[in-house]
């Protein structure tokens, strides 16, 4: 069952918040189930799991619209400006912001629909070629800039998606680098930012991720299983 793989993820997780010094409670477990059927996360509902994640927003608002009983869904992939007004209405937080061009289109729905949109930016830490997010120099002057210009957008903290590694311990200072950024941001006193959510961590790292301050883990292998993008 799902539940049991949810179950398992979680122990782990409050097991490394332990070791580190950290309360349990203070991490969100986001069960990633793009790909996967509505059936899975009805599933998951059934047993009190609320958070979930999705990386297409058309694939996050068919299951919103689907799904029988309310959850929480969070756009965790990249976001591109013509597909905002799909989770504009249904994601609870958008952890992929990466481009003033991006916050504008955020800005323009959410004003439309009379509501303020919480958002993390994302920082490629690693400054991969292959991935989307601002750099770890650009970081402070961006959020600046979103915070003043676009009073339909607040920012709640930072996201991740760091390298793929055999061994998690190879990321460990990307990690331990985003807790970093994170308290640099917070020493600025930006107003209207807030800086209390680091989202890291996946199915191969999310341990390592919590020992290093992760707020947010995002799993989905782990609990769903493989992805068959086949199909
Ligand atoms: C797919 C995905 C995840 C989950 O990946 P797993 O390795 O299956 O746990 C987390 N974050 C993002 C942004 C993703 O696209």
């Amino acid at each position: 069952m799902l539940i049991d793989n949810y179950n398992e993820v979680r122990k782990n997780i409050d097991e490394a918040a332990v070791r580190a010094g950290r309360k349990p409670e203070d991490i969100t477990l986001i069960a990633v189930s793009k790909t996967k059927p509505l059936s899975d996360i009805e599933e998951l509902r059934a047993a009190g799991v609320m958070e979930f994640g999705e990386n297409k927003p058309q694939e996050l608002r068919d299951k919103f619209d689907n799904i029988s009983a309310p959850v929480h869904f969070h756009q965790i992939g990249h976001l591109q400006t013509n597909k905002v007004k799909y989770v504009i209405n249904r994601a609870v937080l958008i952890h992929s912001l990466d481009s003033i061009k991006l916050a504008e289109a955020i800005e323009k729905e959410a004003e439309k629909n009379d509501k303020v949109a919480e958002v993390l930016i994302e920082v490629n830490f690693a400054e991969e070629d292959s991935k989307f997010g601002i750099t770890r120099e650009t970081a402070i002057p961006f959020i600046k800039e979103v915070a003043e210009k676009f009073p339909h957008i607040k920012i709640k903290g930072l996201m991740t998606i760091a390298p793929f590694v055999d061994d998690p311990e190879e990321n460990r200072p990307v990690f331990r680098g985003m807790k970093q950024l994170l308290l640099d941001i917070i020493s600025e006193n930006i107003d209207n930012v807030d800086m209390n959510v680091l989202s890291m961590g996946m199915t191969n790292d999310y341990i390592v991720a919590v020992e290093e301050g992760a707020t947010m883990v995002r799993v989905g292998t782990a609990i769903f299983g493989e992805r068959n993008y086949n199909i």
